[in-house]
């Protein structure tokens, strides 16, 4: 059967920009870990312009619209819902322009461009963008889920990088905030409705970001803690002396290391018996070895805390950072492939991160025995990861999805009611968190954002996440 609307997008960007075949959509259709749905279509712009027209014909045509970058999203708010109506545009092929601009030490970048593109594109200038994560996701879809990772403690997430932007609203009208200014306080920050809204607002089809210096020197060790306390511990001394050359302290806790060892056997573990935590610790600076030897730093640094926490932080190993960062990008998949697991990305007055995981724990035990708790996370951020794996050996049979339901519930309320955090620290907001949104969200800012959907999409076809 033909469909109107996917021929009227051909025949205005062209037959190699939908997909309709059921094989051809399957990726688009299967998030990375939550989220599959089936599209009417797959539409493929190539530009801004491409990008207007397409969302024209969409509203002509009363089809919903769900905005795609590289599908890494965690909170299944990439991919279509199940109806079949809705049309995935997706920027795959919306990549071409990346312009550096070496004195305002900023890029310009198609929605499209991934993450390893535009580094791969700064190096030679010297330059990165330092928002660094375990997948690779495009700069559009980034903006959209204002992205945190590993070295948000030292550079901060996407919305603090970020200068310019250009979006295309649900009804084809494009906003041009393109601007490489570090200082325009000049009303409104229009930039930060579409920061972290899940493309409700509109499609980002182009970014100018801040860039960082490439270091020159980077130091890593893994450090074993004995417990939370102790991980908070060596977070302060750490920053209390080091200040900012501390670039990552990320946390995996034994349940959540084992498995990467397993599943990835080439992998070489670090302790000959692992801790109950172990910290990545990476430091990175721009000044060369000869000003300033960074290795030397970190271990005359750990060596004197390691003395003064006594037992509670037995030991520390320095190495190839890039042995540790593969362990730790690790995680997440080896967790997977536990077998059906529940995550949390949740957020945390840090001081509060021990006594929310205890917290977890003694709910596990309590209430769902045979449930797993796997965490680590980005702790100097306030962030952990809580993996649950439901099934596997020891896990509870098939585990039910009412199982997943109440266990969502139960810790998320402790996050945010118990311990003042956040239910979602940096995936964002999708159908796998909604409830949550609607639960914790003030009603004035679900009126906020009603009133902003009128103006950016009338037709209210973008996204399938509910800001209100
Ligand atoms: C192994 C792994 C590790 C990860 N680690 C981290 C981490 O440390 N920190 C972190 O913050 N995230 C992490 N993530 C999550 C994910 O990579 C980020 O949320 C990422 O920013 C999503 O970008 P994407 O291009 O894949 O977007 P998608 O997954 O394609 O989309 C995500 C959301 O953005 C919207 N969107 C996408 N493109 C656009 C656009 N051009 N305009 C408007 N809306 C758009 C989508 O509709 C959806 O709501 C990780 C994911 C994986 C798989």
């Amino acid at each position: 059967m033909t469909d109107a609307l996917a021929e009227a997008l051909a025949a205005a960007l062209g037959p190699g920009a939908v997909l309709t075949d059921p094989a051809d959509r399957a990726r688009y259709e299967q998030g990375w870990r939550y989220g599959k749905g089936v599209a009417r279509c797959v539409v493929r712009p190539r530009s801004t312009a491409e990008i207007a027209a397409a969302l024209r014909l969409c509203r002509e045509h009363g089809a919903r619209v769900i905005a795609q970058g590289a599908n890494t999203g965690l909170v299944a708010a990439s991919t279509p819902d199940p109806s079949g109506t809705m049309v995935v545009l997706s920027l795959d092929r919306h990549d071409r322009t990346i312009e550096v601009d070496r004195a305002g030490r900023s890029v310009l970048a198609d929605g499209g461009v991934r993450l390893s593109q535009l580094n791969a594109a700064l190096a030679p200038h010297g330059l990165w963008f330092p928002v660094d994560l375990g997948a690779d996701p495009q700069i559009g879809g980034m903006v959209a889920t204002n992205t945190g990772g590993t070295r948000l403690l030292r550079y901060g997430d996407v919305r603090k990088n970020l200068l310019g932007l250009e979006v295309v609203l649900g009804d084809g009208r494009v906003l041009s905030l393109l601007h490489a200014l570090r200082k325009n306080n000049t009303g409104l920050d229009a930039r930060q409705l579409f920061t972290g809204t899940a493309g409700l607002f509109g499609v980002v089809s182009r970014a100018v970001l801040q860039v960082a210096p490439l270091p020159q020197q980077r130091a890593a060790a893994l450090v074993a803690c004995r417990d939370g306390a102790a991980v908070l511990g060596l977070l302060q001394a750490l920053e209390d002396g080091l200040g900012e050359l501390l670039e990552a302290f990320e946390v995996i806790g034994e349940s959540a290391l084992r498995p990467v060892f397993v599943h990835h056997p080439e992998l070489r573990a670090p302790f000959r018996e692992l801790p109950p935590y172990a910290v990545l610790v990476g430091l990175a600076t721009a000044l060369p070895a000869g000003l300033l030897d960074l290795d030397a730093v970190l271990q005359a640094r750990l060596q004197a805390h390691l003395e003064a926490a006594g037992p509670a932080v037995p030991d520390a190993v320095f190495g190839d950072g890039a042995e540790f960062w593969a362990i730790r990008h690790r995680v997440s998949e080896s967790l997977r492939a536990e077998g059906e697991s529940l995550a949390f990305d949740v957020g945390l007055p840090r001081a509060a991160l021990p006594a929310f995981t205890a917290a977890v724990a003694e709910l596990l035990r309590a209430s769902f025995p045979g449930v797993r708790l796997c965490d680590y996370g980005h702790w100097g951020d306030g962030g952990t990861h809580l993996v649950l794996v439901l099934g596997g050996p020891g896990g509870p049979e098939g585990a039910a999805a009412g199982t997943a339901a109440a266990l969502q519930e139960r810790v998320y309320e402790l996050a945010v009611r118990g311990f003042g955090g956040s239910f979602s620290a940096e995936h964002g907001v999708g159908p796998h968190n909604q409830r949550s949104y609607d639960l914790y969200t003030d009603p004035v800012v679900k009126d906020l954002c009603r009133a902003l959907s009128w103006c950016c999409d009338p037709a209210r076809l973008l996204g399938t996440a509910r800001l209100w």
